[in-house]
């Protein structure tokens, strides 16, 4: 840090820190952000304290898809009008978010939590795929689409899950090229989602 250390009030050092801890945010931009809060109306600052203390008291996660939720089961996984022999896999919650925008997907969901990724040290036990094989033994899903993303841990996840479920006889298909390679799904358009979705393609095991 480029302050003065002993000039800096504790609470606001306290701030940085906790800043300093957050994905994608280094030295300055804590600082920056701290400042920043230090400047805003005593009522905003609240609000953005009580957000916080809102979301980790009352957002949970589905025991069975493992999408975030303040019921359990989540309302897709408890929902009548849901095709339960569908399950879509998908990496964060967010992505449930871009395919519930198409309108063009009505099956189930499972949240992995995250992507197969050597480099970060992230093998499969890593990911939610253990509750994802209790939820096949009913026997109630066909089909199982993997819609991780179009890069090279979405890539990796994919054929991995391809190849441990090709024995249980299930179809298990992938997104259609035409995602933009490298990206989120999350961050794709809804017709190119949709499109995704429409021409999905059976996995080679
Ligand atoms: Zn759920």
């Amino acid at each position: 840090m480029n302050e003065p250390i002993s000039s800096t009030a504790a609470p606001v050092l306290r701030l940085i820190e906790e800043f300093y801890k957050l994905p994608g945010i280094g030295p300055k931009s804590a600082q920056r952000l701290a400042y920043y809060l230090l400047r805003m109306p005593p009522s905003e600052a609240r609000a953005l304290a009580e957000a916080i203390v809102e979301v980790k008291e009352k957002v949970t996660f589905c025991g069975v898809c493992q999408n975030v939720t303040e019921v359990d089961p989540c309302r897709i996984c408890s929902s009548d009008y849901r095709d339960r022999s569908m399950i879509c896999v998908v990496e964060e919650p967010l992505d449930i978010l871009a395919l519930e925008r198409t309108q063009a997907y009505r099956g189930l969901y499972h949240v992995l939590h995250g992507a197969i990724s050597p480099m970060d040290g992230i093998g499969p036990e890593d990911l939610k795929i253990e509750s994802l094989l209790n939820r096949l033994r009913g026997g109630e899903v066909q089909e199982l689409i993997l819609a991780t993303n179009p890069n090279l841990e979405g890539e990796a996840t994919a054929m991995y899950l391809g190849r441990l479920l090709s024995p249980i006889g299930l179809k298990v298909t992938r997104l259609a090229r035409g995602l933009p390679v490298g990206g989120d799904l999350e961050y794709a358009d809804d017709v190119t989602l949709s499109r995704a979705l429409e021409g999905r393609q059976e996995m080679q095991a």
